[in-house]
Formats: structure tokens, sequence, C-alpha cells
């Protein structure tokens, strides 16, 4: 599969910017930064869907747990969230990459005027060069922080709503685990990497076993989630690991890493 000089959109989740103590990971995001912007002056066009907001805005905020209480995640996000962009744009900067926020709510994408803007506005700043970094608007949206499905998805589901949306060629999930395995590793040390999946199904997400890791929220439910929706449309979805952002070398070379859903058409 050569995917050179690509729209790819890559996702980070929780686990792969905070460490074990729950702070920012500089080494892991400044790696993140150098990879992506290597990979796009390679002529790919890159968008980073960035999570993380909660855990490092309550570490900044010197909370003494992860909040529980709706307002309280809210004032998180929005600490983090100011904290992952200025990293961003510091880490990107040493690199001569401008970066862009944009936060989204699930209704500016079922919104047909906000829909279209929202693409100018993605169109708009790839054509300038501008690496966009969205994040889900936690501090407005309560419905989208709330609601088990949303808060739980961990941004995997809005990665492929903004892969889609910008008709992607390639949607990269970066995880703490190299791919989607026939069960669950960490509870079966037999599991093993399947390499390449074409079809979706209910055996599929019976693999993938309930909510997910300790900082990460998601689990594998909702990254096969976001694999149908963008395989379904059009757009290619690799599952991987992101503690080696270096592997978006191997993958823009074609080289076979992680678990590869193919597009249906
Ligand atoms: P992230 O924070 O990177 O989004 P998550 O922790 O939310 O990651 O999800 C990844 C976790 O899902 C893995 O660490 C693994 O324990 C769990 N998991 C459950 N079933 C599977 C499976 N079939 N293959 C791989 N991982 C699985």
């Amino acid at each position: 599969m050569s995917i050179k000089k690509r729209r790819i959109v890559v996702k980070v989740g929780t686990s792969t910017l905070t460490n074990s103590e729950g702070r920012s990971d500089l080494r892991n995001m400044e790696k993140l930064a150098r990879v992506l912007a290597d990979v796009n002056n390679l002529g790919n066009e890159i968008i980073l869907v960035s999570s993380g907001a909660i855990a490092v805005g309550a570490h900044k905020m010197r909370l003494p747990e992860s909040p529980k209480e709706l307002r309280m995640k809210q004032a998180a996000a929005a600490v983090g969230q100011s904290e992952n962009m200025f990293l961003y744009d510091k880490f990107f900067g040493y690199y001569d990459k401008t970066v862009a926020q944009i936060l989204l709510n699930g209704e500016d994408i079922t919104h047909e005027e906000k829909k279209e803007n929202l693409t100018n506005t993605f169109e708009t700043l790839l054509e300038q060069g501008v690496i966009p970094i969205v994040n889900e608007n936690d501090s407005v949206s309560y419905t989208e922080i709330e609601s088990e499905e949303k808060l739980f998805s961990d941004n995997d589901v809005l990665s492929a709503v903004v892969a889609v949306l910008c008709k992607a060629d390639l949607l990269v999930i970066l995880s703490d685990i190299d791919g989607f395995y026939d069960k669950d590793p960490r509870f079966h040390k037999d599991a093993n990497l399947l390499n390449r999946i074409e079809e979706i199904n209910e055996d599929t997400y019976k693999l993938a076993g309930g909510a997910g890791s300790r900082r990460g929220t998601g689990g594998m439910k909702t990254k096969i989630q976001a694999a149908e929706m963008a395989t379904t449309q059009g757009t290619s979805t690799l599952i991987t690991n992101g503690k080696r952002p270096e592997v978006l070398y191997d993958i823009v070379e074609g080289k076979k890493v992680g678990t590869l859903f193919t597009a249906k058409k």
C-alpha cells in the first residue's frame, strides 16, 4: 500500500500524551511533533486529533484525583486544552510548523451550514500548510463530556468524523497497544495481532471487549466504531502504538504495522 503524499488524520489518546503520573509526556509529545512535521515535509497533509486535556488540566490545577463532577471536568478541560496547545505550538514551532486549534461539538457536524464552514476552514488551513489540531469542545458541551458514550470514546469517534469530513486517505489511531488482537492482550498472553481486516462485523466487536486502560478511556470498542465509520466512507484506518511515533515513517512508506482496516470504496 503506497500512501505517499496523502491526507492523513492522526489521533492520539490520553495514554500517549500523558505519563504514568498523569502529567504531559513531554518526550513523546515532542517526538510526535517532530515526526508529524517531517511527514508533512514529505508532502502529506496532516490533521492531528488530540485528547488528554482533562488529565493534564487536573494535574495542573493540583486536583487530588481525577475529576468526577461535570463542572470540574469542564474546568480541567479548559486548563488542559490551553496547556496542550501551548506545548504543541512550541514543539511544532521548533520544526517551522504552524498549528491551529479546532474545538468541535457533535452538532457542528450535523448542522449543514456549520459543517460547510468547518470543511472550508480545514481546507484553507491545509492549503496554507497549517497543521490543524482538533479536540472535542469539552468545556462548552456537557452532552459530549457527560454522556457515557462520548466520554468513553476519548475522541476515537471524533477522529473518524474528522477523517470523513476532510475526505482523508488514511486515519491513524495511535493507542497504548500495537494494534487489534484476536483477544485482549491485557488478559491473554497468547493473543495474536491481526494485521488486516477487510470486514467489520459483530464478531469484530466481540473481540474488542469493554472500555480500556487506566489513562485512556475508549478501549478497542470505540476504535472499531471509528474504523467502521471511516472505512465505510472510504478512509482506510490503521490502529498502532503511539509510544513510538516514528512508526508514522513506516506507515507512509507503506510498511506493514499495526492493524489495517481497509476502506470500502
Ligand atoms: P488509548 O488511550 O490509546 O485510546 P485505550 O486504553 O482506550 O487506549 O484502549 C486500548 C486498550 O484496549 C488496550 O490497552 C487493551 O487493553 C484494550 N483491548 C481490549 N480488547 C483488545 C483487543 N482485542 N486488542 C487490543 N487491545 C484490546
